[in-house]
């Protein structure tokens, strides 16, 4: 434990920036891993997915990913991002982010994401983990724990893509890699939250987010959970804090 805590104050020194704010809901978060370490995990993991996964050849369905990706990410604030949307070939109901503005959309959101505001409701989600870097958070959480030491050397590494696996296991990219770690229930309102502000930002109707995951819980009943409609929170409790989230907005 005494040389996790030696190396925690190593890199708090370093980096000086340990302690951050999650945008909108103005949390305090404990983030150890440097940005740029993030962003360059998060390009090569990207690469490996559209390397691994069946892109898809549906250009319509692609560019409205895209158009509505850039919608979002254009009021997200994080220039440093490089954004990227990408639309792959899947019938699971599902979609991921990668840190840094790396979103993959699975064409099987299409059966519930039916319109355009439905699937801003996914995107929108996403980048809200994106923005909150929550992988990170969860990585360092781990380093405070002592639990998964060796996702320090994963993320402080230079050779990314030897240790690009444990890093997608981290990200909770468990439908790609066989192994689920969901966020955490507070990291899940959270982007919910975040994605609710970004769609009122770039004017799509929030209103619609609620209905949005009404349907998901409808259809997802009895089946395997995916990232984004994670247990953690329940479909009951996600609905009512979405809720209240969303009658705030109304009333401005
Ligand atoms: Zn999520």
């Amino acid at each position: 434990m005494k040389k996790y805590i030696g190396f925690l104050v190593a890199l708090f020194l370093f980096t000086g920036c340990a302690v951050s704010k999650a945008p909108v809901t103005n949390r305090t978060q404990l983030i150890l891993i440097p940005t740029e370490k993030e962003l360059a995990l998060g390009e090569e993991s990207f690469k490996q997915t559209l390397k691994d996964m069946k892109v898809s050849s549906d250009m319509v369905q692609t560019k409205r990913v895209m158009n509505i990706g850039a919608r979002l990410a254009n009021v997200a604030k994080r220039d440093d991002f490089n954004w990227e949307f990408a639309l792959v070939e899947s019938d699971e109901v599902n979609a991921f982010c990668l840190p840094g503005g790396k979103i993959v959309v699975y064409t099987g959101i299409f059966k519930v994401a039916k319109t355009d505001d439905a699937l801003a409701t996914v995107i929108a989600h996403e980048i809200g983990h994106a923005i909150a870097r929550h992988g990170a958070e969860r990585m360092s959480m781990g380093l405070v724990t002592g639990l998964v030491g060796v996702v320090a050397n994963v993320a402080l590494s230079r050779n990314h893509s030897e240790h690009l696996q444990t890093f997608n296991i981290a990200y909770g990219l468990g439908a790609t890699y066989g192994v689920i770690l969901p966020y955490s229930r507070m990291q899940e309102f959270e982007a919910d939250e975040i994605g609710i502000d970004l769609m009122h930002k770039a004017g799509f109707d929030i209103n619609k987010a609620l209905s949005f995951w009404i349907d998901m819980k409808n259809q997802s009943k009895g089946k395997s959970v995916p990232e984004f409609a994670s247990t953690h929170p329940s479909d009951e409790a996600r609905i009512e804090s979405l809720k209240t989230v969303i009658s705030r907005y109304n009333k401005r």
